[in-house]
């Protein structure tokens, strides 16, 4: 009787012990949890963990914003979920007299938006006296210029896979075929080496590819005259100008391409250089529907 009586003294007093650490323990374990997630990991007091659909509080980012109006075509976003229509033609820059478009410093044949042209014309005087030759690749591009630029790429890379201008012709547009298939897909990969139309910042007529005259193999950074190349990067935001394609924010804009650059005014490409945000950024936090 004394044995079973002391058993079970000796089996209460584990089984409280045992529920007494366990407690502590996961006390412990839940005052680690609240302590690494508040302070350790997220950072900062604004996140709530007891209501995960809570909006974040608007923190002060200490940046000074631009007070701009974010809808005036100069701050357009373009790209390929921002479409422009075919319809879409900007306000060129004319001579004088009033017929004729008048054609961007040191060129003949490329025009760009009225507003904006005098600031590249400056930009590439500028450059010219810092001892460079900038030469426009490329500048206002019609919707119709840009569909035949795409279909070209695409058409090439449909005949890459083995495909034929009679196959085109014969199944090209006929939903279901083998060959309208393809044709799909050469077209999806083309949109990853040139705009689709109605995609290119080019049709704004605010965007130029600037190159160097002397070193024309514009294929990548590395072929690029690196002092050419610093020179637009650190001055053209005094021209209005930002780079629109930087190599660090190709996953977020899809391009890398260090010599296309876009006029957005003074303000705000001095704004987005010193930040060192890309455009996407920047555009988003004036409307934050924006869907990339
Ligand atoms: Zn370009």
């Amino acid at each position: 009787m004394i044995k079973r009586t002391l058993w079970l003294v000796v089996m209460a007093c584990l089984g409280i012990s045992l529920y007494t650490i366990v407690m502590e323990r996961s006390h412990q374990i839940e005052e680690q949890v609240i302590m690494g997630g508040v302070a350790g990991f997220a950072g900062n007091d604004y996140v709530s963990y007891a209501n995960p659909n809570a909006e974040p509080e608007v923190v002060d980012d200490g940046l000074n914003w631009p007070d701009i109006d974010i809808t005036l075509p100069q701050y357009s976003i373009v790209n390929n979920s921002s479409l422009l229509s075919s319809a879409f033609v900007p306000d060129l820059a004319m001579e004088e007299d009033g017929e004729t478009y008048a054609p961007i410093y040191g060129t003949k044949w490329q025009y760009f938006e009225a507003a904006a042209k005098p600031f590249l014309d400056k930009m590439l005087k500028d450059m010219e006296a810092a001892g460079f030759t900038p030469y426009i690749a490329s500048s206002y591009r019609t919707y119709s210029y840009q569909s035949q630029l795409f279909n070209t790429k695409a058409f090439g890379l449909f005949m890459e896979m083995g495909y034929t201008n009679k196959d085109y012709d014969e199944y090209g547009t006929e939903e279901g075929t083998e060959v309208y298939n393809a044709y799909q897909l050469a077209a999806e990969r083309a949109k990853k080496i040139t705009a689709p139309p109605g995609a290119s910042e080019h049709q704004l007529g605010l965007a130029v590819d600037i190159w160097d005259k002397e070193r024309p193999r514009l294929s990548s950074y590395t072929v690029m005259n690196e002092e050419f190349r610093n020179w637009l990067e650190e001055h053209s935001c005094e021209y209005g100008f930002i780079q629109r394609y930087p190599t660090n924010k190709l996953l977020r804009t899809g391009w890398d391409e260090p010599w296309h650059y876009r006029y957005v005014g003074i303000e705000v490409a001095t704004f987005i250089k010193n930040t060192g945000m890309c455009y996407e950024e920047f555009y988003k936090h004036y409307n934050p529907e924006f869907k990339e």
